[in-house]
């Protein structure tokens, strides 16, 4: 089968078509990104009216170049996905009209999904890799540990009690005057930097209840920034890659109790995977810890290629493909609304067909 996924969910444009055959393998057909970065860079952020704007300004030109690529017309795919929620009212809205639209015109089935799915499952676009496994999600708006038990069941172990960790990031590059987006400039400016320089704190590390957090560990970086004025070029390498650990030792310490705890509700999985997704898994230094942090464990460590860390369609078409070869469609969904908050342990849409 083959699915067009649209993403619109905050300042990537993405179309893809992805194709799953009969055994679940998968095949990228055509995965189109239009960053909004320029429109959005004088501000330092997303601005959601630019977003939404941009967005019904791109889309069908996306959605045509995805199709195009694919080397497929409208009527030849078997399921239009979109992502539904959560993110940016407008630019929801503008991904689900149109693919209310495209779904309508092809007469196939429209899937509307949760964003947060479609990074969860990436891992199983890219790799061989079954349920259940454990998943960090790292993004601009989430860091949640959770035990992915089948599809569409998530039992969420931990979740941030204030800032996302590329939140975080994003704040901190904006205050060392890095330019936007923040994750990767802080990346590459920590490159050379000293990440032993800095002692910041490693919020809640060693600690047993199952949360995160990073608004504390961004005030000491403000702090530390402020103490060391005028900032060297050296000094915003140092402060960026001591910041950078800091993230990586507070999320490794989190994931540590949670892959005992997954280990403990299965025993008798050979070896456990634990995937990393959204945003920040593209950052190398986190990468690179959990990597460790498995191998300590014995647990399989699975990253998306960086291509498909951060926002794109083909996460969603994937996850569209595997809800519709589960039977796991929507009930009406020409009339679904977007979902601005939309926790991805919540409570499961009403379905029609098998997946009930
Ligand atoms: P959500 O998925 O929670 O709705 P989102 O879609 O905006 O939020 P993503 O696109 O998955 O988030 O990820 C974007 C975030 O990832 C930004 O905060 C960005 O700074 C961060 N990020 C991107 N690349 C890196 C990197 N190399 N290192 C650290 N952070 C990064
Ligand atoms: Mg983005
Ligand atoms: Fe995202």
């Amino acid at each position: 089968m083959t699915v067009l996924g649209i993403e619109t969910s905050c300042d990537e444009t993405a179309a893809s078509v992805v194709a799953r055959d009969e055994d679940g393998r998968a095949r990228i057909l055509s995965d189109i990104v239009l960053s909004q970065t320029t429109e959005h860079a004088a501000f330092g952020g997303v601005v959601p009216e630019i977003a939404a704007r941009a967005h019904v300004e791109a889309l069908d030109g996306v959605v045509e170049a995805a199709l195009n690529d694919a080397g497929l017309s409208l009527d030849q795919v078997d399921a239009v996905a979109v992502s539904a929620g959560p993110g940016l009212a407008g630019g929801l809205l503008v991904g689900l009209m149109t693919a209310k639209a495209l779904a309508a015109v092809a007469a196939v089935p429209l899937l509307p999904l949760n964003h947060l799915e479609g990074h969860a499952l990436t891992a199983r676009l890219t790799d061989n890799v079954a349920f259940p496994f454990l998943l960090l999600l790292v993004s601009g708006g989430h860091t949640q540990i959770l035990a992915v038990h089948a599809l569409g069941r998530y039992e969420r172990y931990a979740s941030t009690i204030d800032d996302a960790a590329g939140e975080a990031f994003d704040k901190v590059a904006k205050l060392l005057g890095l330019p936007y987006p923040g994750g990767p400039s802080v990346e590459k400016a920590a490159t050379s930097g000293d990440p032993a320089r800095f002692p910041f704190p490693r919020p809640l590390k060693g600690e047993k209840r199952p949360d995160f957090s990073f608004s504390g560990l961004k005030t000491a970086v403000r702090q530390a920034a402020e103490k060391a004025q005028p900032l060297s070029e050296q000094d915003i390498a140092d402060l960026g890659a001591s910041f950078q650990a800091a993230v990586a030792d507070a999320l490794a310490d989190r994931v540590s109790r949670a892959l005992e705890r997954f280990r403990n509700a299965y025993p008798d999985l050979g070896e456990p995977v634990l995937v990393v997704a959204g945003g920040v898994a593209a950052n190398e230094t986190l990468r690179g810890t959990l990597t460790d942090l498995c191998a300590t464990h014995h647990f399989r460590f699975l990253a998306p290629p960086l291509r498909l860390c951060g926002d794109n369609a083909a996460m969603i078409a994937w996850a569209g493909a595997e809800r519709l070869a589960a039977g796991m469609l929507v009930e009406d969904a020409a009339s679904f609304a977007p979902r601005t908050r939309w926790p991805l342990d919540s409570a499961a849409t009403p379905l029609i067909g098998a997946g009930r």
